[in-house]
């Protein structure tokens, strides 16, 4: 993997990622662009003791724009995109509205002195990946190569993030599809390092070290020995991964891959994990764009998904096992499972789809 750092017109930082050493970058980008201050705020829900991010500024952030004004396409024919380059293979830079970023702190005064009304600024940072060049690609497009790209790219950009002194965890994930609410179509991911750990990390944690105390184990060691055991929510079983239902699976397809080997983030895996990552991976997105039949016309299905890494918080967390998770919010073709009254209410879900259903329907999902 070659990278190549350098920045956008504003000041934001841009990195290409390519396969070949010795590539150049060098295009400037020649926009007119104005420094974008972030007036992002964090503030701590008293009752549940977790931090809401407020990112008023983002209301005027792009939306649905026409293909041929993507921002995120090369920069080509005389149209100036966020990617000066004429074509790229992977590229990250840090979002033009971020929820969180490290300017934060100029504009945004702390507040400590008050336990109910406790504020912070949005000190951490926003990035995108693109995954592609092609506007009309998606992730489960990309050859096993590009993929691997990624992989390191998000491996790159975890190392770098963790190192910077504001930052707490760096989640990297996709949402995929308008019914998630993606507002480009471009094939694309972000990126949030976070100067806090968000609260689903910090239970998960609770959890394992909950179990350590009473078994001496670690808890993900023991869930994925139990489920490699017992085949009835396996999806895909490597050398150096597995992919499984969870047993208690929130969402009507929901997928959890991890590393045999148990690591805290993407920086410690090995050359071994790395290169067999991208073959399951892929084969697990084509599996889920197999669950529904494809719409009328040529177009292929495009199961809408959220896939995200969850990684061990950069101090403390050593529990906590590195593993992706992917699900979707389809449970049938033309129907969606929405967060209604229990679960958006009460954060108690109920699925209508079984998991050892959804796994063996996931193992049908196989190429032919
Ligand atoms: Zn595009």
């Amino acid at each position: 993997m070659h990278k190549t750092a350098t920045k956008l017109a504003d000041g934001r930082e841009l990195v290409y990622y390519d396969q070949e050493s010795g590539t150049v970058r060098d295009t400037v980008d020649e926009r007119p662009l104005e420094a974008a201050a972030s007036l992002s705020e964090t503030r701590l829900d008293p009752v549940l003791g977790e931090w809401v991010t407020v990112a008023a500024h983002r209301q005027q952030r792009t939306y649905h724009p026409p293909a041929g004004e993507c921002p995120l396409c090369p920069s080509r024919d005389g149209r100036l995109s966020e990617v000066p380059a004429a074509d790229y293979q992977v590229v990250v830079f840090e979002n033009r509205f971020p929820s969180l970023a490290l300017n934060s702190a100029a504009h945004v005064t702390a507040r400590e002195d008050d336990p109910l009304r406790t504020l912070r600024p949005g000190t951490g940072r926003c990035e995108v990946v693109c995954f592609a060049p092609d506007h009309d690609a998606s992730f489960a497009d990309l050859d096993e190569a590009k993929a691997r790209l990624v992989l390191d790219a998000w491996t790159d950009r975890t190392a770098e993030l963790s190192a910077l002194p504001e930052i707490r965890q760096v989640y990297c994930f996709e949402n995929r599809g308008e019914e998630i609410g993606v507002t480009l179509a471009h094939p694309h991911g972000q990126i949030y390092a976070f100067p806090f750990v968000p609260s689903r990390t910090t239970r998960m944690i609770r959890r394992a070290e909950a179990h350590r105390a009473d078994t001496g184990r670690n808890l993900f060691e023991d869930l994925l020995a139990a489920e490699r055991a017992a085949p009835e929510r396996l999806v895909l079983r490597g050398e150096h991964w597995t992919a499984f239902v969870p047993f208690a699976a929130r969402w009507p397809y929901e997928v959890h891959l991890y590393p045999n080997r148990r690591v805290r983030d993407l920086t410690e895996l090995k050359e071994a994990e790395r290169a067999e990552f991208p073959g399951l991976y892929l084969d697990l997105l084509r599996r889920f764009d197999r669950l529904f039949p494809a719409p009328a016309g040529s177009a292929p299905n495009r199961t809408p998904y959220i896939s995200g890494w969850h990684q061990a918080p950069k101090d403390g967390g050593d529990e906590l096992a590195l593993h992706l998770e992917l699900f979707t919010i389809r449970r049938a073709p033309g129907k969606l499972k929405y967060l209604a009254g229990v679960e958006s209410g009460l954060d108690a879900f109920v699925t209508d789809v079984s998991p050892e259903a959804a796994a063996q329907r996931l193992r049908d999902a196989a190429a032919h």
